[in-house]
């Protein structure tokens, strides 16, 4: 099994697929699925922004589905990625992401359900791999929830060790604000303009940046204006999020937020919009949910002790559990995602996989 996951694991992040540009691996895992004996189809989620490919579903067997899922996409640098295995760590040649990203979720699952159709029969199952997960969830987001009968889900997506369970995650609250001020020019008559730039950087001092408490975050991570430095510049703007467990903080904090921004930008003669948005909603599953006891006993099976952690990211379980399916997100073992070092051990392709089929065997 080892072989084939590696061979496999090679064979699709050696296929180029930035988010949005997931045609080539969706067709090429869509076949790979009908050959296992699933009934596969895309759904049309990539038209709604832009993909070139909808998420992929695969389903079979009869009875009450459980849904494994992983994405299809990786982050820049991600073309070209030339895999190299050495002692047992695959890593990406230093040029690309190596995209285990979310690939090791991928293969665990396509090899999961080829060990589990050993056993007869295979209980039901419905797969996902989701298109455009690294781009603010967007395949996910346009799944169509009610073509699904599952109740729970396992998203293989957590950067973490083979065991780990991810049963809560934030509620991002995304914000822009517009900050309008009076042009002029900068030495001729500069009594008679204000400032947006000035005005901005006033409220901005006034937001708490990073931990705002121990489950908390929050970030202005794009600032823009002006044109030139002649110019008292009369319009600028500035993007940041909310994170945090406790959904009613975020909504609270995004409040205040807006406040400051008006009032600070007012203080200083200039007007101020801002606009937030629920990018998406957390999630905390009980430990004593079902879908955890599944996992849990899946892992005792194959000797693995879970351990229970939340996460301050966003994936598509946040998207899913939203959507009224109980879902964790599991550890696939892929370490420094999203750059460029990423790597991950084989032993930890053969334990998801071995997940995969346990999950799927009780
Ligand atoms: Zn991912």
């Amino acid at each position: 099994m080892e072989r084939a996951l590696v061979d496999e694991f090679i064979e699709l992040v050696s296929i180029d697929a930035e988010s949005g540009d997931e045609a080539e691996i969706a067709a090429r895992v869509m076949s790979k699925l009908t050959e296992i004996g699933l009934d596969v189809e895309m759904d049309d989620a990539g038209s709604k922004f832009g993909g070139n490919a909808g998420n992929v579903i695969g389903r079979i067997g009869e009875g009450d589905p459980i849904i494994v899922c992983a994405h299809l996409d990786r982050v820049k640098p991600g073309k070209g990625i030339k895999p190299v295995v050495d002692d047992g760590i695959v890593r990406s040649s230093g040029d690309t992401v190596l995209a285990a990203d979310d690939i090791s979720g991928v293969v665990a699952i396509l090899a999961g359900l080829r060990e589990a159709k050993k056993h007869k029969p295979l209980p039901a199952v419905e797969v996902i791999f989701t298109v455009s997960e690294e781009t603010r969830l967007q395949g996910s987001r346009y799944l169509d929830y009610t073509r699904l009968r599952s109740k729970m889900a396992y998203i293989f997506d957590a950067s973490s060790p083979v065991g780990t369970v991810i049963t809560s995650s934030p509620t991002h609250v995304g914000f822009e604000a517009h900050v309008a001020g009076q042009a002029a020019h900068a030495a001729v008559n500069p009594q008679d303009g204000v400032s947006a730039i000035r005005a901005a950087a006033f409220a901005i001092s006034k937001l708490p940046f990073g931990w705002v408490d121990d489950h908390t975050t929050t970030n202005v991570g794009v600032l823009s204006g002006g044109e030139a430095t002649n110019i008292v510049c009369d319009s600028a703007r500035f993007k940041g999020e909310i994170r945090s467990l406790v959904a009613s903080r975020a909504s609270q904090l995004a409040n205040e937020f807006t406040a400051t921004i008006v009032s600070e930008a007012e203080a200083h003669g200039a007007k101020a919009d801002v606009m937030t948005k629920v990018e998406y909603s957390g999630y905390t599953i009980d430990p004593g949910a079902p879908v955890v006891v599944r996992v849990v006993e899946a892992l005792g099976r194959i000797g693995i002790t879970a351990t229970f952690e939340s996460t301050m990211g966003g994936s598509d379980g946040n998207i899913f559990n939203a959507n009224g399916i109980s879902s964790v997100v599991l550890g696939t073992g892929c370490s420094l995602v999203h750059s460029t070092r990423e790597f991950i051990h084989v032993s930890e392709l053969v334990a998801s996989a071995r997940l995969v089929e346990s999950l799927l065997t009780s």
